[in-house]
Parts: structure tokens; C-alpha cells; sequence
């Protein structure tokens, strides 16, 4: 007897679809799975076979071959447990023949034959509902709640394998309607900007960082605020499109994370972190979970320098490539990156009223690990000052985040009319987007030759103020939006110096 099901196995973030063949047959008895298998595939016997017995069945005494197709493909993880145990259940004639054909089956079994939640079950859902000839999928009933919106496809939610074989048999229906799930709660981290008190500079730059996706850096001492002010940033980002939900939804399905993913992703890793859990390996690093969101980088030059160089290339890719012996796969790295830092080490350096007790040499050093080349990626360099306490105690009303955000959303439409991101905006782009007139553009030349700026700088202060142009739903970028771009990019002296 033989049956045919469908499952799938991982690949970065991606699932792809494996065949799962079943043959009983006379012969010596025992089970032996074929087709590029990994342990933990090859332990689903055990697995499946303790199961079956809980459940009431017994594997005959017969030859029992299952074979996981295509067997080029490696197969990872404990997610073929539900796809065999059914499997074998339907060469048995167990359930009736040909159940199955038309189902993507994932889900791990504990020996007593409950199904357990596996990795990537969203890249699950994906996989399924772009292959045509599967219309059901039977997934561990615990995750549903980790699913995005769907309507194209039977989602069918399996407790134990008793269970399964009931639905199998047609004693049960199971199906899950789409709008009983992501119940769960918002857990990603974003404050509001009417917490922030003061900081009025500070904030109009994580405005215009918002609103033309600029990488920013905020420079001030401990304790002015940098943190809070960052973690204010998802809640300025226009809302995601389906299609980037789906995304992120997939990326903290693989990294087994509960959030939700239609908040866009906070992550903060600290600075003790290793290359490879920033960037990735076998599971994606913070700069994929950060996709469609916020990396924020705290004391920034205390990252280790390799991190910070390879950061520099995700930057220019929007991706990380993975290559390792048998592991070779891609992650998408879409993100605005927002470091702070402090002026120096001991973090008093320019503060009014306090001493540095650092050496030129140690500032020096401190700011030297900020690689150039890196710092040209950030548009924004904003500087900030501790706000004094009789100011952030007086009870003025501030901005709150979603008035802001309703000014960041209509500024990226005018983006979305040119085609790019303010961010992206280089040479003839940047010049034909800017629309200026004959005597601004005399007036911005005539201030860079002035203050000396670097080409790069140039069209950094450019960038912005197009930004900022766009934030007025202004045409085009006159004096008074490269002044106020100006004003928000701290002093031109303090990045010539820190690049230098
Ligand atoms: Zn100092």
C-alpha cells in the first residue's frame, strides 16, 4: 500500500515543498526514511512510532519505506512528524486513500502523540498558499495565533494525532476562519513622542528620519534621552502593507518570537553582540529581525569594528547573504538604522557645566572607530543636550506620535510619486527631485563653498532638506527647507571632524 502527502522544510526564511512518501510492504519489518534527512528527520521514527502506539494504533510487523521527495534537498527539523505519522496511517488504510494529496501537513509529535509547534510555520503557510495543487494545510494548533491574514486556503488546526485521524476519517471539522487569529497582545516596544519632554531639535530630526527613511545618529551624554527618543521611531513609520506583513510575520515565525507582526519591528541589541547574531547564520540576526522596522544601536562605537564594517554592506543591500559549507541562503535586511552615541567615553566632552576627564588621545580613539565609510551612511547627525529639569517638569502639551505620523505618511507619497525614498536620492536623481530655483540653488552652492562641505556632505544636506520639503508637502526645496536641514544635522565641523 502507499500514500502520498505534502510538508515542508526551511531554508533561511523560505519553505520549500517536500514530498512525503509512503510505502508498506512485505518484507523484513522496520521503518527507514530516505531522502537527505537530518537527525532530528530521521528520529521522527521513534517519534512517530511511540505516537501511533498511544494513539491506538500498531505499526504492523511489515517493511515500512518512507521516502521525502525531491531527494536532492536537505531535509531539517522535526516538522515531518505529523506528514509521516499520516502517511503511514494511510498505507495502513487506516484513513481512506488519497486524504491527503491535496494537504501540506507540519507539526512535531511528543511521544504520547500531542503536536507541538514548529519553526517557521508562517513560511509554511506561504509555501502553501502559492503551490496549486495544495488547498489545506494541517498545522499545530497552538501557532495559529502567529498566522497573518489569509482567505485563500483551508487552515486546519491539529491538537493531537487522535485528532488528525478523526478529521482524516471526516468525524471532525476543524477548519480556523482567519479572524479568529493574531489575537495576541502588542509586545513590540514603541513609546509615544509626547512622553519625550523638550528635545524639540531632536525630535523634528527622527521626524524627517521617518519620513525619507534616513539613518540617523544621535550624539549627546548618558541619560539626555537617546533611547526613548529611538524607541519612538516605529510609531512614526507609515502602517505596513499586507505583503511586509507577511514578512515580518514570517521572519519571527523562523526565530520562534511571539509579536505581532503588524507593529513594525524595535530591535536593540546590545553591544557585546557577535557578528554572527547581528548579521545571521542558521537563524536570522537582529538585522533581519529588524526588517521593516528599527535597529537601534546603543553606544555605537563600542560595537565590534567587524560588525560595524559588514553592517555598512546590509546597509547598501537592503539583504545579508549567508554562505557557509551546506548553508547558503539570503535574508532580507530592510530597516532604518538609528545609533547613538556619547560626545566621548566618560560622555562629558562639550556638556555645559561639567568636567571631561578623558584624554584628546581617548576621544580621539573613541571617535576613530566610527569607520567613514559607514558614517556616510547616515544622513542625520543629530545633537543633543541633557534637558534641564525645571523644563521637563513643566506640563506643556507635546506632539503626540500620530499627528507626526500622518505628516511622515503624506511625505512618503510624494516619494512614492518620484519613485524613490528620500534616502536613495543620488546625483542626477537628487538634483531632479530637488525642483529648486535658480537663486536657492545659488544660495545652497554659495554655503557649501563657505562652510567648506565635502561633495558627499553636499548632498546629505540636500537629502534632508528635500525631506523636509516633502514633510510641507512643498515642490520644491527652497532657502528656508536647506536652512532647517541644516540647523537639524549637527554642526558640519563635528562630522568632518569625527569622519577624519
Ligand atoms: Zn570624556
Amino acid at each position: 500500500m502507499r500514500s502520498l502527502t505534502f510538508s515542508s522544510t526551511l531554508i533561511g526564511i523560505e519553505a520549500h515543498l517536500v514530498g512525503v512518501e509512503v510505502v508498506v510492504s512485505n518484507g523484513l519489518p522496520g521503518l527507514t526514511v530516505v531522502g537527505l534527512p537530518d537527525a532530528a528527520v530521521s528520529e521522527a521514527g521513534a517519534r512517530v512510532r511511540s505516537a501511533l502506539k498511544l494513539t491506538g494504533v500498531n505499526l504492523p510487523p511489515r517493511r515500512m519505506v518512507v521516502n521525502l521527495a525531491p531527494a536532492d534537498l536537505r531535509k531539517t527539523g522535526s516538522g515531518f512528524d505529523l506528514a509521516l505519522a499520516l502517511g503511514l496511517l494511510e498505507a495502513m488504510g487506516e484513513i481512506p486513500q488519497g486524504i491527503l494529496q491535496d494537504c501540506l501537513v507540519v507539526g512535531e509529535l511528543s511521544l504520547a502523540g500531542e503536536v507541538r509547534g514548529v519553526r517557521g510555520v508562517v513560511c509554511s503557510l506561504t509555501l502553501a498558499r502559492r503551490t496549486e495543487r495544495i488547498s489545506r494545510i494541517l498545522l499545530p494548533a497552538c501557532q495559529i495565533g502567529e498566522l497573518p491574514q489569509w482567505s485563500d486556503i483551508e487552515v486546519v488546526p491539529i491538537e493531537n494525532l487522535e485528532q488528525a485521524m478523526r478529521y482524516c476519517r471526516g468525524e471532525v471539522a476543524l477548519e480556523s476562519t482567519p479572524s479568529s487569529v493574531m489575537s495576541s497582545p502588542k509586545t513590540a516596544v514603541s513609546n509615544d513622542l509626547r512622553d519625550v519632554r523638550g528635545q524639540a531639535l531632536a525630535k523634528l530630526g527622527l521626524e524627517i528620519a521617518a519620513a525619507g527613511g534616513h539613518h540617523l545618529a544621535l550624539s549627546g551624554p548618558p541619560g539626555c534621552g537617546k533611547s526613548l527618543l529611538a524607541s519612538c521611531l516605529p510609531g512614526l513609520l507609515p502602517p505596513m502593507t499586507e505583503w511586509e506583513v507577511a514578512e515580518v510575520a514570517a521572519i519571527a515565525s523562523v526565530c520562534q518570537e511571539r509579536t505581532d507582526s503588524r507593529v513594525r519591528p524595535f530591535r536593540a541589541p546590545g553591544n557585546g553582540i557577535s557578528s554572527a547574531a547581528l548579521l545571521g547564520g542558521h537563524q536570522p540576526g537582529e538585522v533581519t529581525r529588524a526588517h521593516r522596522g528599527v535597529l537601534f544601536l546603543d553606544e555605537f562605537p563600542e560595537f565590534r569594528r567587524d560588525s560595524l564594517e559588514a553592517l555598512r554592506v546590509v546597509l547598501e543591500e537592503g539583504q545579508v547573504k549567508i554562505s557557509r559549507a551546506r548553508f547558503r541562503t539570503i535574508y532580507p535586511a530592510h530597516f532604518t538604522l538609528v545609533c547613538a552615541m556619547n560626545p566621548c567615553p566618560c560622555g562629558r566632552f562639550g556638556v555645559a557645566g561639567e568636567i571631561c576627564i578623558c584624554t584628546p588621545n581617548q576621544v580621539q580613539r573613541y571617535r576613530s572607530k566610527l569607520s567613514g565609510p559607514l558614517l556616510d551612511r547616515f544622513d542625520l547627525l543629530v545633537s543633543l543636550t541633557r534637558v534641564p529639569l525645571v523644563e521637563s517638569s513643566e506640563v506643556e502639551a507635546e506632539e503626540s506620535s500620530e499627528a507626526v505620523a500622518q505628516r511622515v505618511s503624506d511625505a512618503r507619497k510624494l516619494q512614492a510619486d518620484r519613485g524613490f525614498l528620500n534616502r536613495d536620492l543620488r546625483g542626477p536623481n537628487l538634483l531632479q527631485a530637488l525642483g529648486w530655483k535658480n537663486q536657492d540653488r545659488t544660495f545652497a552652492y554659495q554655503l557649501a563653498e563657505n562652510s567648506r562641505l565635502s561633495m558627499r556632505a553636499f548632498e546629505k544636506w540636500l537629502r534632508v532638506a528635500r525631506t523636509v520639503a516633502d514633510l510641507k508637502q512643498a515642490e520644491s526645496v527652497s532657502r528656508r527647507e536647506l536652512l532647517i536641514a541644516r540647523s537639524v544635522r549637527f554642526s558640519v565641523d563635528a562630522e568632518e571632524s569625527l569622519v577624519s
